[in-house]
Protein backbone atom coordinates (compact mmCIF):
# COMPACT_ATOMS: atom_id res chain seq x y z
CA UNK A 1 0.00 0.00 0.00
CA UNK A 2 1.18 3.98 -1.03
CA UNK A 3 3.27 4.91 2.13
CA UNK A 4 2.12 8.90 2.64
CA UNK A 5 3.84 11.89 4.49
CA UNK A 6 2.13 14.63 5.69
CA UNK A 7 2.91 17.70 7.50
CA UNK A 8 0.04 19.26 10.03
CA UNK A 9 0.47 22.55 11.10
CA UNK A 10 -1.02 25.43 12.44
CA UNK A 11 -0.61 28.63 15.02
CA UNK A 12 -4.35 29.93 15.41
CA UNK A 13 -7.11 28.50 18.43
CA UNK A 14 -6.75 25.35 20.45
CA UNK A 15 -3.18 24.25 18.67
CA UNK A 16 -3.29 20.80 19.90
CA UNK A 17 -7.11 20.16 19.91
CA UNK A 18 -6.86 21.05 15.93
CA UNK A 19 -4.10 18.76 15.11
CA UNK A 20 -5.67 15.99 16.94
CA UNK A 21 -9.04 17.06 14.87
CA UNK A 22 -7.05 16.55 11.58
CA UNK A 23 -5.50 13.90 12.62
CA UNK A 24 -8.93 11.72 13.67
CA UNK A 25 -10.29 12.97 10.03
CA UNK A 26 -7.00 11.62 8.28
CA UNK A 27 -7.47 8.17 10.07
CA UNK A 28 -11.04 8.41 9.09
CA UNK A 29 -10.50 9.77 5.34
CA UNK A 30 -7.42 9.21 3.80
CA UNK A 31 -5.76 6.21 5.93
CA UNK A 32 -4.23 4.64 8.57
CA UNK A 33 -1.90 6.61 10.80
CA UNK A 34 1.25 4.27 11.16
CA UNK A 35 3.51 6.72 12.63
CA UNK A 36 2.92 9.96 14.23
CA UNK A 37 5.82 12.65 15.27
CA UNK A 38 5.95 14.86 18.60
CA UNK A 39 4.56 18.09 18.33
CA UNK A 40 6.94 20.51 17.20
CA UNK A 41 6.78 24.38 17.95
CA UNK A 42 7.89 27.28 15.55
CA UNK A 43 8.48 30.70 16.64
CA UNK A 44 6.73 32.82 14.04
CA UNK A 45 9.10 35.09 13.03
CA UNK A 46 8.89 38.53 11.85
CA UNK A 47 5.44 39.21 13.21
CA UNK A 48 6.41 38.64 16.91
CA UNK A 49 2.77 39.43 17.62
CA UNK A 50 1.84 36.25 15.74
CA UNK A 51 1.38 33.23 17.78
CA UNK A 52 4.05 30.00 17.34
CA UNK A 53 3.57 27.37 15.03
CA UNK A 54 2.83 23.85 15.95
CA UNK A 55 3.71 21.00 13.76
CA UNK A 56 3.38 17.29 13.56
CA UNK A 57 4.14 14.56 10.74
CA UNK A 58 2.18 11.54 10.43
CA UNK A 59 3.32 8.76 7.93
CA UNK A 60 -0.02 6.82 6.47
CA UNK A 61 -1.04 4.12 4.70
CA UNK A 62 -3.32 4.75 1.61
CA UNK A 63 -5.37 3.58 -1.04
CA UNK A 64 -5.70 6.98 -2.38
CA UNK A 65 -3.97 8.24 -5.50
CA UNK A 66 -1.89 11.38 -4.52
CA UNK A 67 -4.69 14.18 -6.60
CA UNK A 68 -7.13 12.60 -4.11
CA UNK A 69 -5.28 12.82 -0.98
CA UNK A 70 -5.20 16.26 -2.16
CA UNK A 71 -8.64 16.65 -2.77
CA UNK A 72 -9.66 14.75 1.04
CA UNK A 73 -6.35 17.10 2.82
CA UNK A 74 -8.63 20.25 1.33
CA UNK A 75 -11.68 19.12 2.20
CA UNK A 76 -10.69 18.62 6.02
CA UNK A 77 -8.78 22.03 6.04
CA UNK A 78 -11.68 23.36 4.79
CA UNK A 79 -14.00 21.40 7.22
CA UNK A 80 -11.85 22.04 10.18
CA UNK A 81 -11.27 25.47 8.97
CA UNK A 82 -15.01 26.88 8.90
CA UNK A 83 -15.33 27.04 12.75
CA UNK A 84 -12.10 28.68 13.12
CA UNK A 85 -13.32 31.39 10.49
CA UNK A 86 -15.48 32.80 12.67
CA UNK A 87 -13.67 33.25 15.43
CA UNK A 88 -10.09 34.05 14.08
CA UNK A 89 -10.89 34.80 10.51
CA UNK A 90 -7.43 32.84 9.22
CA UNK A 91 -6.49 29.43 8.66
CA UNK A 92 -5.71 27.31 11.56
CA UNK A 93 -4.98 23.81 9.75
CA UNK A 94 -2.58 23.36 7.00
CA UNK A 95 -1.75 19.92 6.03
CA UNK A 96 0.66 19.24 3.03
CA UNK A 97 2.35 16.48 1.20
CA UNK A 98 5.84 15.84 2.05
CA UNK A 99 6.39 12.53 0.12
CA UNK A 100 4.03 9.79 -1.84
CA UNK A 101 6.08 6.52 -1.85
CA UNK A 102 9.22 7.64 -4.32
CA UNK A 103 6.70 9.70 -6.64
CA UNK A 104 8.39 12.87 -7.79
CA UNK A 105 5.74 14.90 -9.45
CA UNK A 106 5.15 18.51 -10.44
CA UNK A 107 2.24 19.95 -11.89
CA UNK A 108 0.15 23.01 -11.45
CA UNK A 109 -2.05 21.81 -8.30
CA UNK A 110 0.38 19.71 -6.81
CA UNK A 111 4.62 18.78 -6.36
CA UNK A 112 5.78 15.75 -4.52
CA UNK A 113 8.30 15.76 -2.66
CA UNK A 114 7.10 19.06 -1.27
CA UNK A 115 9.16 21.72 -2.40
CA UNK A 116 10.15 23.32 0.64
CA UNK A 117 11.08 20.19 2.65
CA UNK A 118 14.39 20.10 2.55
CA UNK A 119 14.80 24.15 3.78
CA UNK A 120 12.28 23.96 6.98
CA UNK A 121 13.43 22.81 10.19
CA UNK A 122 10.22 22.53 11.24
CA UNK A 123 9.59 20.31 8.80
CA UNK A 124 12.72 17.79 8.49
CA UNK A 125 13.32 17.46 12.85
CA UNK A 126 9.69 15.83 12.79
CA UNK A 127 10.20 13.77 9.82
CA UNK A 128 13.73 12.70 10.90
CA UNK A 129 12.09 11.49 14.40
CA UNK A 130 10.00 8.90 12.43
CA UNK A 131 12.12 8.59 9.37
CA UNK A 132 15.73 9.04 9.84
CA UNK A 133 16.43 7.15 6.59
CA UNK A 134 13.96 7.59 4.26
CA UNK A 135 15.63 8.76 1.23
CA UNK A 136 14.20 11.88 -0.97
CA UNK A 137 13.59 10.91 -4.35
CA UNK A 138 15.08 14.15 -6.36
CA UNK A 139 18.25 14.43 -4.08
CA UNK A 140 19.08 11.09 -3.26
CA UNK A 141 19.56 12.08 0.62
CA UNK A 142 18.34 11.12 3.76
CA UNK A 143 16.36 13.24 5.79
CA UNK A 144 19.20 12.49 8.13
CA UNK A 145 21.22 14.45 5.42
CA UNK A 146 19.03 16.71 4.85
CA UNK A 147 18.69 18.04 7.89
CA UNK A 148 22.50 18.63 8.53
CA UNK A 149 22.65 20.55 5.60
CA UNK A 150 19.46 22.73 6.22
CA UNK A 151 20.41 26.59 6.30
CA UNK A 152 17.50 27.31 8.49
CA UNK A 153 18.45 28.73 12.04
CA UNK A 154 14.77 29.17 13.16
CA UNK A 155 14.38 27.12 16.64
CA UNK A 156 12.10 24.07 16.62
CA UNK A 157 11.50 22.99 20.05
CA UNK A 158 9.53 19.43 20.84
CA UNK A 159 6.23 20.72 22.55
CA UNK A 160 4.78 17.82 23.66
CA UNK A 161 4.69 13.84 22.79
CA UNK A 162 1.53 13.00 21.93
CA UNK A 163 -0.22 10.12 19.12
P1 LIG B 1 0.73 26.69 1.95
O1 LIG B 1 0.72 25.22 2.20
O2 LIG B 1 1.88 27.13 1.09
O3 LIG B 1 0.61 27.50 3.20
P2 LIG B 1 -1.92 26.27 0.91
O4 LIG B 1 -2.09 25.25 1.98
O5 LIG B 1 -3.00 27.29 0.75
O6 LIG B 1 -0.55 27.06 1.08
O7 LIG B 1 -1.72 25.49 -0.45
C1 LIG B 1 -1.81 26.10 -1.68
C2 LIG B 1 -1.85 25.07 -2.78
O8 LIG B 1 -0.63 24.34 -2.84
C3 LIG B 1 -2.87 23.96 -2.67
O9 LIG B 1 -4.13 24.35 -3.13
C4 LIG B 1 -2.27 22.84 -3.53
O10 LIG B 1 -2.90 22.75 -4.79
C5 LIG B 1 -0.84 23.26 -3.73
N1 LIG B 1 0.16 22.21 -3.49
C6 LIG B 1 1.20 21.93 -4.31
N2 LIG B 1 1.96 20.95 -3.85
C7 LIG B 1 1.42 20.58 -2.66
C8 LIG B 1 1.78 19.60 -1.68
N3 LIG B 1 2.86 18.80 -1.84
N4 LIG B 1 0.99 19.48 -0.58
C9 LIG B 1 -0.08 20.30 -0.40
N5 LIG B 1 -0.48 21.24 -1.30
C10 LIG B 1 0.27 21.38 -2.42
MG1 LIG C 1 -0.77 23.71 2.47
Amino acid sequence: MPKLYLLLGGNLGDRTLYLQQARESIAAQVGSIKQASALYETAAWGKTDQPSFLNQVLEVETILGPEQVLQTINTIEHDLGRERLEHWGARVIDIDILFYDNLVQQTQRLTIPHPQLHLRRFTLLPLQEIAPGLVHPVFQQSIAELLQQCPDELEVKKYKKEV
